[in-house]
């Protein structure tokens, strides 16, 4: 009955329509209130951020303003670091009732604390973007997101909890239960990583489990790691459902700060009554037009353990402003084009793994199974894309590419038959050249060789500095 939400041509309703639809100039003058409550809030906490208020002579909150948020100091990762584990807290060490993290690339992680306060806020951003997906009270959602330290399998747990509907908490991984729970349990919604959604569909479709033999699902929310529209199109296909993003990260609440809706699948709503959001370019600091890409950076306006004012995430990504067809008045945000931490340094140029995924999967041969080897056995830096040719566990949606059409195994290595795969080979090295500027090398390696993510996000980038190739089959 519920999953007449994905039937029809109505728009589902949103969670907090009066804050979501808000107009534009009330939201401002509530992000204004917010904001100056934030800053008395720092400055009565003391520390770090209060220092920092202090030497860019802001004593109070009260004359803050939104078109002069670039005069305020800004936060960042090692802001948390420096203050490990405790060190940045805003309210009395015991109220914080939860603390979660990431697991960070030097081995100690990036902790952050919640209040009681800060749950429920978080539970409510996550209902924001369930109901956003066409979810309601009652709905089934299947969420493989990791639980623990991590924040994407308990963000939303909380956040279905909040919203009334059904979720199954499967967490990742054990991918042979996934795929029965699923028959079984039937859910219109499935939550995890894309590169899990991956696996999961091509389980699915290992099983004979298919749109076209009664796969429940219609919507997906995927996130935690950078995914591109390309990705977007192949899963949508592979699984027969529309996939959409969301984005979050640990120091700002987790998953929710933004959400796509399946209105429009078309950019993320950032939840911006409660993060403000900037976008800075990444070298000046200095604000972008809307439109350009920018370091992605939030003020926490309402969270209260750990409020952050204008920390640099890092995220690169676009911001869009306007009303959107479902009515949400929020400020779009695109897809996260890179990280600064993924980028890679090849022969002098920066490249962002997303632009050679781009790449690969706009190539309907290739498998969605890549991963990207950095070969410096000679001490250069050469990078090799190692991927898949697609099979007929790769595509097999009813949805997007009907049945007459030859859904899924006829799809498989269109253009490209056996004996082709030098053709296939120089064409992807041509378009990787075409599109980075620099030599690419390309290895089609057997299908299986490429390791699938099981559990939480895929390594997609691998060193080669000695020994036997990091991925089977690849020669050097
Ligand atoms: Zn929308």
């Amino acid at each position: 009955m519920l999953a007449m939400r994905f039937d029809n041509d109505s728009i589902p309703p949103m969670f907090e329509p009066d804050a979501e639809s808000m107009p534009h100039e009330q939201r401002a003058a509530l992000q204004t209130d917010r904001l100056r409550g934030l800053i008395d809030r720092l400055l009565a906490a003391g520390g770090t951020q209060a220092a920092r208020l202090g030497q860019a002579g802001v004593t109070g909150g009260g004359d803050a303003r939104l078109d002069d948020l670039a005069r305020l100091p800004t936060t960042s990762k090692q802001d948390l670091w420096d203050g490990y584990p405790f060190g940045m807290l805003a309210v009395p060490r015991d109220e914080v009732v939860v603390v979660h993290g990431s697991s960070g690339t030097g081995g100690r992680p990036t902790l952050v604390s919640y209040s009681r306060g800060d749950i429920a806020l978080w539970a409510r951003m996550c209902a924001r973007a369930l109901a956003a997906a066409g979810a309601g009270p009652g709905t089934i959602v299947h969420n493989a997101y990791g639980y623990g330290l991590f924040t994407g399998g308990l963000g939303i747990h909380q956040g279905a909890i909040e919203l009334g509907a059904t979720v199954v908490p499967v967490s990742g991984g054990m991918t042979a239960r996934q795929v029965t729970l699923i028959a079984d349990l039937r859910p219109d919604i499935l939550t995890c990583t894309p590169s899990y959604a991956i696996r999961l569909g091509e389980a699915l479709a290992e099983a004979g489990l298919t749109q076209q033999t009664g796969l429940s699902l219609k919507a997906g929310i995927f996130g935690a790691e950078p995914w591109t529209q390309e990705m977007r199109t192949r899963i949508n296909e592979l699984l027969g459902i529309i996939a959409l993003d969301i984005y979050g990260l640990s120091e700002v609440i987790g998953p929710g700060v933004a959400s796509e809706c399946i209105v429009a699948a078309d950019g993320l709503h950032v939840n911006e009554d409660h993060f403000l959001v900037e976008a800075l370019d990444p070298l000046t600091g200095e604000p972008v037009p809307d439109g350009t890409p920018g370091e992605l950076t939030f003020s926490t306006l309402t969270k209260e353990a750990l409020p952050l004012l204008r920390y640099r995430s890092g995220d690169i990504a676009a911001l869009r402003r306007g009303d959107c067809e479902c009515g949400r008045t929020l400020v779009k945000m695109s897809k996260v084009t890179g990280r600064k931490d993924d980028m890679l340094v090849i022969r002098g140029v920066n490249v962002y793994p997303s632009e050679i995924e781009r790449v690969l999967l706009a190539e309907p041969a290739v498998s969605l199974d890549y991963v990207l080897v950095i070969d410096e056995r000679d001490g250069q830096r050469e990078l090799i894309a190692c991927c898949e040719r697609t099979t007929e566990r790769s595509g097999n949606s009813a949805a997007v590419a009907p049945a007459e059409h030859g859904a899924g195994p006829a799809r498989a290595g269109a253009g490209y038959d056996a004996g082709s795969q030098d053709d296939l080979r120089a064409a992807l090295r041509h378009k990787l050249r075409e599109a980075l500027g620099i030599r690419v090398d390309v290895a089609i390696v057997p299908a299986g060789s490429v390791p699938r993510t099981e559990v939480g996000k895929a390594v997609r980038v691998r060193r080669w500095s000695a020994g036997e190739p990091p991925v089977p089959g690849l020669t050097g």
